[in-house]
Parts: C-alpha cells; structure tokens; sequence
C-alpha cells in the first residue's frame, strides 16, 4: 500500500516531542513512501505574545533542517516541506506574507481558534456557556467565512470537525443533519476553489471512534464532488506516525474513494488505494 502521511508535527512545533530526523527514520522503518511535515503556524493564538511564540514555528530553522534531511534519506523517502497553517480571519495578510515567502510542498488550514481563542484552552468557556450543537455551530461559521476568505494560503482544509473533540459531555456526535446547509456550503466552496479535505486519523486516538471528518462528512464531500483528500496522522510523537492507515483506507474505499492525493510544491497529484 501506498502510505503517504500527511500531517506531522516534530520538536519544531510547540506540543511536538521527537526530533525531525527520529521521525523520518522512523517512517523509513514503517516503510512510508511520503512523509509531509506539517509544523505548526498558529499566529496569536489567543491574542497574547505567549502562544504567538510557542505556536509559531521558527520556519528559518524548521526548513534548514528538513532540506538536510531532504538530501540525506532521498533514497528512502520523499520528505515534503509543509505547514498547518492556523487560519484566522483578522491575520489574513500576515499569513499570506508567510505562504508567499517560502517554497512550501503543502499546507493544511486548520482552524483552532474561534473568537480568537484557543478552543483546546477556552474549551470550558466555550462548552460550559452554550450547548454543544451551538458550539460546533459558531465553529462551522467561522470555517465557512476561512474558506470564503482564503483561498492561496492552504491546500486542504484540516480536521474539519475538529471542535467535537473538546466537547465536554461524553457523547461528543456532531451529525451531518443538523449543520446540513453550512456543511454542504463548506464542502461546496471548497470543492469549487480547487482545495482538498484531509482525512486525520487522530481522532480514533481522541476515542472519539472516527476519524476527522467523520465518516458521513467523508461520504456527503465525496457525493459533492470532492476528490482531493490527504491522509494524516497529526502525529506528534514518532510512534503514532501512521497510526490507522489501513483503517482509514477501508473507510475511504467504502465512502467511494479510489485515490488519495500527494502534493509537491503544492501541486497535486493522485495515488491509487
Ligand atoms: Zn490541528
Ligand atoms: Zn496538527
């Protein structure tokens, strides 16, 4: 099989805990054809200095090293230059000052924040103070109105149900018919500007039973048309690299998918299943 992973955070994001080489190894060891390291770029996080460091990786740095070890395991594996980029509508220009700066392989967008904050830590805030249905609401609205505003600055749009996995109740579900009209609205636009979804395995780690998106988002963007998907584990340690990546495969053979996409200097390109 071919095993691309999509979504990699190494020691050069604020949460990762192994260093880029170890991860690159280690995915030479797992037999990964492809792996796009996706760092973190989360610009005032929750407008205060302290996450605007710590969330937004050093990219000098970041891709020095990687373009090492580009050259030195070229033999092994294909190592992409990525990003997960931390969409938010008010830093709009800065973050397409820094896509246009650096040649990226592939960017993820991914929204963690909604009224600039956090939701990881203002999750209490957001979930104690309204019911979780009006929370995931709030949060589809604000993608919808990144995917309207953003268009060069990403190439899929990652874990795209991310806030359930913050709900605070045990049952975190988020069904397709209730957010039916803002979903499609989303799928749609992404689908017409050319972008892609990523399928991140993450949330079977979270116990949440599926992945991000869940399996009926998967389902409704494949039916609109969808055909861009890349595949990640948001691995931030080097043993979850590729974590459920055959299961993610069965799930999109059944959900109607035959490929998944690679990207290289954010072109991409479609690899059978
Ligand atoms: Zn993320
Ligand atoms: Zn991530």
């Amino acid at each position: 099989m071919y095993f691309a992973d999509y979504h990699v955070h190494s020691d050069f994001s604020a949460d990762g805990k192994d260093k880029l080489e170890e991860i690159v190894k280690e995915a030479i060891r797992k037999n990964l054809k492809e792996i796009a390291i996706t760092e973190h770029y989360d610009y005032d996080l929750d407008g205060t200095a302290h996450y605007n460091k710590d969330f937004a990786v050093d990219i000098e740095k970041y891709e020095q090293e990687l373009r090492k070890l580009q050259v030195k395991y070229a033999a092994s594996i294909k190592v992409l230059f990525g990003l997960e980029l931390g969409l938010q509508l008010h830093i709009k220009e800065h973050l397409s000052q820094i896509v246009k700066k650096y040649d990226f392989d592939f960017i993820i967008g991914s929204m963690h924040t909604l009224f600039q904050k956090d939701i990881y830590h203002f999750r209490e805030e957001f979930f104690e103070n309204n019911t979780k249905e009006e929370v995931y609401r709030l949060y589809f609205e604000e993608v919808l109105r990144s995917v309207k505003l953003f268009t060069d600055e990403f190439d899929v749009y990652g874990h795209l149900d991310f806030v359930m996995r913050y709900a605070l109740e045990d049952d975190k579900s988020c069904h397709y018919a209730d957010f039916r009209e803002l979903l499609d609205q989303i799928l749609r636009l992404l689908i017409q500007k050319g972008k892609g979804i990523e399928i991140n395995t993450s949330g079977f780690r979270y116990g949440l039973g599926h992945m991000h998106p869940n399996t009926e988002i998967i389902k409704h963007y494949k039916e609109l048309g969808g055909e861009i998907i890349t595949v990640g584990s948001d691995a931030h340690h080097r043993k979850t690299l590729c974590s459920e990546f055959e299961r993610a495969y069965a799930i999109l053979k059944e959900c109607g998918f035959s490929y998944i996409t690679v990207f290289e200097k954010r072109k991409p390109r479609f690899v059978k299943i």
